[in-house]
């Protein structure tokens, strides 16, 4: 038998996710954000819940080939553009929209040829500080590319620093939001400004000016990722349930020992944790090397969450590379007794629906739904939930 370890990718709640987001902007279109292998839920596996999008965003080059192999005919934009001036040959090649965000990206443009001109987002700086030209810079960029027979047309797009909360005491989209409208707001072209974040905290209650025509933030595209994979974009603050997002990712695995322990005995590596009293623990089939987090805390009585057979527990001691430990303590007060071979889940939803939100996990860990999602191991099989 293969190691009892296991990821799931739920296909229904991609699609949930999707639609979430899209209601969350109105009329906008939507790129669904697909990088970093779709933050790790794997670009194959995730196509068809999210072919449902108006365009599929990422910006490795490699990604975007494996897309149009699926049979994507629908727009995909890069967003980091080209890297290179050949870049733009695989543009034309496999029909792609591209950011340009610093001058030489034009040069190489008016240096290419190509048949069919180009769809370019032209990024402003508009203060993350990142990618983009700055404001002062934006107004003679757009116009050096409206004079390419290379382009055909040319879209704006910024992106935000601190949508998930505040800056100085005001919206953290606020400043940024007006350097953008000052240095672009008589220039034509679609627009695109949000992530996740701003998407659903801001995207349809603040505009791009102030005039009764003035565009909703949400504007004409906007760019969800980490919410359409069921992570809220802005916890603690608020929770992927709060938010509506349904988790697309669930880690689970099993108990594969369990150990009883008298008062004063320690657990795994570096000993960081003392069994305040007789207590029964359980060794999980699941380390560092599947993608958990190492730094998850074992050390004392808030050990980060787990679910065993859907009853939330927590970890006892350092996590290892292949292994980690739970106390069992809450699970058997509940269900009796358990025994190798029992669920148990690390993050996502367990067989009876119990929930385990993977940011609960990360934050317990000090970090990021995000960095879970993209480091799942390898080595960790993946199953996929399919559409109804
Ligand atoms: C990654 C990325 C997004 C999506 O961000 P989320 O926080 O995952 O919603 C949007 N726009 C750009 C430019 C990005 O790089």
């Amino acid at each position: 038998m293969p190691r009892p370890i296991l990821a799931t990718i739920h296909l229904p709640a991609l699609q949930h996710n999707l639609q979430r987001c899209r209601r969350a902007g109105g009329s906008a279109r939507v790129w669904a954000v697909l990088k970093a292998n779709a933050y790790g839920h794997g670009i194959e596996r995730v196509f068809d819940a999210l072919r449902a999008a108006d365009g599929l965003a990422l910006l490795d080059l490699g990604e975007a080939e494996r897309l149009r192999a699926l049979g994507w005919r629908g727009p995909i934009l890069l967003l980091e553009g080209a890297f290179e001036p050949r870049d733009l040959e695989t543009c034309s090649r496999l029909q792609l929209w591209h950011v340009v965000h610093r001058s030489e990206q034009i040069d190489w443009l008016a240096a290419h040829k190509c048949e069919t001109p180009q769809r370019v987002f032209l990024k402003m700086n508009s203060g993350m500080n990142r990618l983009g030209l700055r404001p002062e810079a934006f107004r003679a960029a757009y116009t050096r590319l409206s004079h390419l027979p290379q382009v055909e047309e040319i879209s704006l797009m910024t992106h935000f620093s601190d949508a998930d909360g505040q800056r100085a005491g005001q919206m953290g989209v606020q400043h940024q939001l007006e350097a953008f409208v000052r240095a672009s707001h008589d220039l034509p072209g679609e627009r695109s400004l949000c992530n996740s974040a701003a998407l659903l905290r801001h995207g349809l209650a603040l505009r791009l000016g102030s005039g009764p025509e003035a565009q909703p933030l949400a504007a004409d595209w906007t760019r969800p990722g980490i919410a359409l994979y069921g992570s809220s974009p802005d916890f603690p603050t608020h929770s992927a349930a709060h938010w509506a997002l349904e988790p697309a990712m669930t880690l689970a695995s099993q108990l594969i020992a369990v150990q009883e322990l008298a008062a004063g005995e320690t657990v795994g590596y570096g000993s960081t944790y003392t069994a305040p009293g007789a207590m029964r623990i359980g060794i999980v089939a699941c380390g560092y090397a599947d993608g958990y987090p190492r730094h998850a805390p074992g050390h004392n009585a808030h050990g980060g969450p787990v679910l065993v057979r859907g009853v939330r527990t927590r970890l006892v001691g350092r996590v290892s590379m292949d292994m980690l430990a739970v106390d069992l303590g809450p699970v058997e007060a509940q269900l009796g007794p358990c025994h190798a071979g029992d669920e148990v889940t690390l993050w996502g939803r367990s067989r009876c629906g119990a929930l385990l939100p993977i940011d609960e996990v990360a934050h317990a860990a000090g970090t990021l739904g995000y960095e879970l999602m993209c480091a799942l191991a390898a080595r960790v099989p993946v199953a996929v939930e399919p559409l109804p």
